[in-house]
Formats: structure tokens, sequence, C-alpha cells
């Protein structure tokens, strides 16, 4: 079988050799091969790509100084460009992470050049503003982009989530150093080529693969203006450190355990299809999912029988099946991780009524079965720490007042969702819950509204014009009075 493998790094709107001589092996999900590899950066490579986006920040012909339109010109050759390697982006992260492949047509392939579009057209329709004072004078109110981006993604949605923070940044008129995480660089590579053949500015856009340490290098590095991380609370916490000691303007997107809860007259059957999107998406491996389901006690059994049917009847297989629901964990330490956690939560005594284990017909792969939990009491460790893998925690609860107390029971805020038949019961429930986001009868992040967390689920938000702010300066013009027509 042939290889992915790439032996230069993009930086500078070119590809270059990199500073140091490790790689990094690439694995796929479902048959532990070895797919591809490509340069670890180092330092040196971090230095010569920070180099590469402030000279293009600050340089002649700064990308920031270009009128908007301008900008959305090159952004959407980038969007048609990444548009055309669409059906290769989608089958190397449903390899290299186990992301069924109809889902990573929409989160990888189909997401990130809508949200090129959408942002290069907000920053067009946003302009100036200049406002009547009430001191004789008036103000210029612009926003200038804030400069050079530090970009930190994690694995498991890794497109989707590089365009949560690409496409508002380079709008602005940021420049960006990317850092993917090592297990899924392929499709970073791909998307660098997308960027060279849009014929982005030089410098713009670099890309450096690797690990923490290199992610640590970057965030502190003298010439990054601001840094947008997305991955765990634990590296969150560490970031966010370093950005206080530096001043250093941070936005964190990090873990979740929501509550998916269902109330007394929910139709939990005629919405199963968006219950399962919800809850398992991704096998588990999403930071919004609701893996905290709260069951009414009047219907307890009946929920409990349907969510674990659901999750019994689920197609397992090879992410690059049109019919998988369910793909491999994205490597042998999260399938540890995530078994684990199943062995914990049967010792805390949950009553395991679905899964628990590895599929029996996969002896090749990061495979788990699709898990359910019954009976678990809110402070287990299993309805407390985030798992990210595909393992449920039913927890009953007696009245609303209860299921709100229980729902807003966790360190994390990021998602949510309700499920009834009645729209304003839902909504009214959905307000008293404490997150960033919550769905009714299903949860979807629309590009348009505001994604993110509170409390250990981050700071700060991507996605809606309010996604902008995080790159952008304010800057007010005092203009005297005579000079205010
Ligand atoms: P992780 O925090 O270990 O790694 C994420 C990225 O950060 C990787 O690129 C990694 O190399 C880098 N990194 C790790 N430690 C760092 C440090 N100290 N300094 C700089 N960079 C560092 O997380 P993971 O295991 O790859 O991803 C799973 C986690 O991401 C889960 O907790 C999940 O909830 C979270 N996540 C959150 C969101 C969100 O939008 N809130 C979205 C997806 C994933």
């Amino acid at each position: 079988m042939s290889t992915i493998d790439y032996d230069k790094l993009y930086i500078g709107g070119e590809w270059r050799a990199p500073a140091g001589s490790a790689r990094i092996d690439v694995r796929a999900a479902a048959t532990e091969e070895i797919i591809g590899s490509v340069p670890e950066g180092a330092e040196g490579d971090i230095d010569a790509a920070v180099d590469a986006a402030r000279r293009a920040f600050d340089g002649p012909d700064a990308w920031g100084s270009w009128e908007p339109a301008r900008r959305q010109e090159a952004l959407h050759r980038f969007a048609d460009e990444l548009e055309k390697r669409a059906g290769e982006t989608a089958a190397r992260v449903a390899q290299q992470n186990g992301m069924p492949i109809v889902v990573a047509e929409q989160f990888e392939s189909a997401f990130p050049p809508l949200l090129l579009r959408y942002y290069s057209q907000l920053v067009v329709d946003q302009g100036e503003e200049r406002r009547p004072g009430m001191l004789g004078g008036s103000s210029v109110i612009r926003r200038e982009p804030i400069g050079v981006v530090g970009a930190i993604v994690p694995w498991n949605v890794p497109q989707g989530i590089t365009f949560l923070k690409l496409a508002p940044a380079l709008a602005s008129g940021c420049t960006v150093v990317l850092k993917p995480a090592p297990e899924t660089v392929l499709d970073a590579f791909l998307m660098a080529e997308a960027a060279l053949a849009a014929g982005l500015p030089e410098g713009v856009l670099n890309v450096v693969p690797g690990g923490r340490e290199l992610g640590a290098y970057l965030v502190e590095h003298p010439g990054v203006d601001k840094v947008s991380f997305t991955g765990s609370t634990a590296a969150g916490r560490a970031i966010a450190e370093t950005c206080g000691r530096l001043l250093r303007p941070v936005t964190l997107e990090l873990g979740g355990k929501s509550a998916a809860i269902v109330l007394d007259d929910a139709d939990l059957l005629g919405n199963i299809e968006s219950f399962f999107a919800s809850t398992l998406l991704n096998n588990g491996q999403i930071c919004w999912l609701g893996t905290r389901v709260l069951a009414p006690q009047s219907r307890y059994d009946e929920v409990v029988d349907t969510i674990s049917g659901l999750a019994s009847n689920l197609v397992i297989g090879d992410p690059l099946e049109r019919t998988t629901q369910i793909g491999p964990l994205v490597s042998q330490r999260q399938r540890e991780r995530v078994e684990s956690y199943i062995a914990k939560g049967s010792s805390d005594g949950g009553r395991l009524t679905a899964g628990g284990g590895r599929p029996a017909d996969r002896d090749r792969g990061w495979f788990v079965q699709p898990t359910v939990f019954a009976d678990v009491d809110p402070n287990h460790t299993i309805a407390q720490e985030e798992i990210f893998g595909p393992v449920l925690a039913v927890i009953p609860y007696r009245d609303e007042e209860e299921a709100v107390r229980i729902a807003n029971d966790t360190d994390y805020g990021l998602g949510g969702s309700v499920w009834t038949a009645d729209p304003e019961r839902g909504e009214a429930f959905a307000r008293k819950v404490r997150t960033g986001t919550i769905g009714l009868n299903h949860y979807v992040n629309d590009p348009t509204a505001p994604f993110g967390g509170i409390k250990s689920s981050g700071m700060g938000r991507e996605l809606g014009p309010e996604g902008l702010v995080a790159f952008q300066n304010l800057k007010t013009i005092y203009l005297p009075p005579a000079a205010a027509n």
C-alpha cells in the first residue's frame, strides 16, 4: 500500500526543508497501519513561521492593509481550492481519526469553505463606524486585525476546528501559524496545498506540526500577538497561565460533559437520529456531545431501553464506508483511556445496558462498542469527567428542578440539549441550564451564532460575528467638532 509522505513544511508561502530530521508517522485508526508521514516541526520551524507571518502582517502590502473585498477574493479562491480537494480531505480525516466519512464530508470538507465565505463577507459588511459624540465631536471606530495568531488544534475535528480560527482570523487581516495535532497532520498538509494553489500571499498561513512542547513554544513566542486554542482543559489551563503572564489575548475552547435532558413528554424515538448526532457522533470524540443523559423517573425504563437499543444497533465499521455510524477511536492511547472509564463505570455501580467492550468482529483498529450505563449517580466519575469516547451515562431525576440541578452540577459548561414535545417548555428549560450553547431536540453548531463554553469549558467564543472579535482590536479615532461632518 502506498503511503502519503511529505518531506517539507509549508512556511512563508512555499514548501521548505524542515529545521530538524524528526518525523511524525500517522496511523489509520481502523487498521493501525502507517498511512503517511510528515516532518515534525522544531523550534527553528516555529521561528521561521512566526517570522514569515510577522512580515506578512507588518511588511509592505501587508495582508491586514488590503481592502476587505480584496482579501475576500483571495479567500474565495482558497475556498474553491479546498472544495477541489473535498473528497480527499474527508478521506484523510476519516482514516486518521476514525470519523465516519459521511460526518467528515460535512465537518471537514463542507464546513471550512463555508466559513471562509461567511467570514470574508462579514468583514466586507462590517466596514468602519462613525459615531456622533456627546461632547461636540465624533468618533471613528475601526476594527483592526490583532496581528500574528498562534492557532493550536486537536485531532478530533481537525479541519472544522482549524477553520473556526482560520476563517475569522484571515478575513480580519491576521496572519496565522497553525500547529495541528500529530495524530491528524495529513489533512493539514492538503489544506496547505490548497492555500498555495489559491495564491495566498506568502506568510499569511504557515503550518508547523508537532506535539505539546512545540505548541507551548508557539504560545510563548515573542512574535505572536494572539493565541487561539482548542483542546483539553488541562492544556488550556497551562496556556492560559502563559498568556496571563505575557498579557497575551487568548481564546480557549476546552472540554465538556454536557447534559442531554429528556423531559417527560419527549418523543425520543421520533428524534432518534438527532439524539444520536447530539450524543454519540464521531464515535463520541466531540467536546460538546451530551454524554450525561438525564431521564425522568416516570419514563425511566423506557428511556434507558430506547438509548440502549440505539447504541446496540449502530453500524460499527470502517470509517470510509458510507454506512458506518461508529468508527474506531483515534489511537490506542485513547482506547485505553475510554476502556478505563468503562471499567470505572462498572466498579462505581453503574448498570451496563449496552456495549462495554470491543466489537467481536474487529481484530484490528481501535474500536470500542457504543456503551450505555444506567443508574449512574451524578457524582460518579463517568458522570463528571470527560471520556471522549462512545459512552453515555444515564442519570434518573424526579422533577424538573432536580434535572436542572444535576445538569448544572458539573465543572464544565459547553453544550447540552433538551428533548420535549413542547418547544416553549423546552426553551424555558434551556434558559436554566448554565452552559455556553444548548439545543432543542437537536444540537447543531450553526455558523451564524456564537459557540463556546463557560467554567472549565473555556473562554471566548467562536462562530457568528462574535467569532471575529477575538481577532480584532477596536480602535477609536476622536474627531474634533469641526470635522464632525
Ligand atoms: P490536547 O489538549 O492534549 O491537545 C490539543 C492540541 O494542543 C494538540 O495540538 C496538542 O499538541 C496541543 N497541546 C497540548 N498541550 C499543549 C500545551 N501545554 N501547550 C500548547 N499546546 C499544547 O487535547 P486532545 O486530546 O488532542 O483533544 C481532545 C480534547 O480537546 C478534549 O478535551 C476535547 O473536549 C477538547 N476539544 C474541545 C473543543 C471545543 O471547541 N471546546 C473542540 C474539540 C476538542
